[in-house]
């Protein structure tokens, strides 16, 4: 059997691929946390584990490494459920990551992050990697260049960024219902807080709970969420994510 993540191959097949030229890999940082009531908690773990592997694949010569599925998520411990890392222990194993992918060969390893409440820590990690590493590529996605594709969907769609939403809105809910319908419960989508997320809201959210801001737990509008959208979402996602990645790649 032939697959490109590394935890379905034998350490016999990831040497052979290595010597034969696959110098990058890649793992998604997703979270355990509360979508609202109609989307399951693995939400982001499951968008950083299929962009992870759809990096991969285009890329080519790149191996995918297991998804990290829980995350630092403590502004939604309110609701039942959600799993938080300490921002230090998502640090430490991305950090742990990092050394044992470094130690194998790996030339560049690049990290893509589905959930904002990662960022800081992996951010502040990659200097010290940088240091140890110098000849090595070690980078990670986060929705930098993202913005100008969600608008062309808004556009498209008739929805504003809010009702987009930055949390369990119409691309979470959308996305999930390409991936996953399975695990989708239809019935349940609601309208959540669905204006822009100024500074000002996230510094309050952040410091007080999601639920200060939203009640479901939803930031956006699911409402109108459908299977067809989601795959539009993500195919505007890769046109973005996937030059982005090269061009880190190529400096
Ligand atoms: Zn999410």
């Amino acid at each position: 059997m032939d697959s490109i993540r590394i935890d379905e191959l034998t350490w016999v097949d990831i040497k052979e691929k290595i010597e034969n030229g696959f110098k990058s890999v890649v793992f998604g940082v997703g979270s355990t946390e509360q979508h609202g009531p109609s989307l399951p908690e693995k939400t982001d773990a499951l968008q950083a584990d299929n962009f992870a592997n759809i990096i991969a694949l285009e890329l080519r010569n790149t191996l995918q490494a297991p998804t990290i599925n829980v995350g630092f998520s403590g502004y939604h411990l309110h609701f039942p459920a959600t799993i938080s890392l300490r921002k230090e222990t998502l640090g430490m194993i991305v950090e742990d990551y990092i050394n044992s992918l470094a130690g194998h060969g790996f030339e560049n390893i690049i990290i893509f992050i589905s959930h904002g409440g990662n960022e800081e820590p992996i951010k502040n990690l990659l200097p010290k990697m940088k240091e140890k590493y110098p000849d090595k590529k070690i980078f990670y996605y986060y929705t930098q260049e993202i913005l100008p594709a969600m608008r062309d969907i808004g556009q498209k769609y008739g929805l504003s960024f809010g009702e987009i939403g930055s949390h369990a809105g119409d691309m979470e809910a959308s996305v999930m219902l390409y991936l996953a319908p399975e695990l989708v419960r239809k019935d349940r989508f609601v309208r959540g807080y669905a204006k822009m997320i100024t500074p000002r809201v996230r510094k309050k959210y952040r410091a007080e709970g999601f639920q200060t801001i939203t009640e479901t737990g939803v930031v956006g509008d699911q409402t109108k969420a459908t299977a067809e959208k989601g795959l539009d979402y993500m195919e505007s996602f890769k046109k973005v994510v996937i030059p982005y990645i090269k061009r880190q790649l190529e400096d």
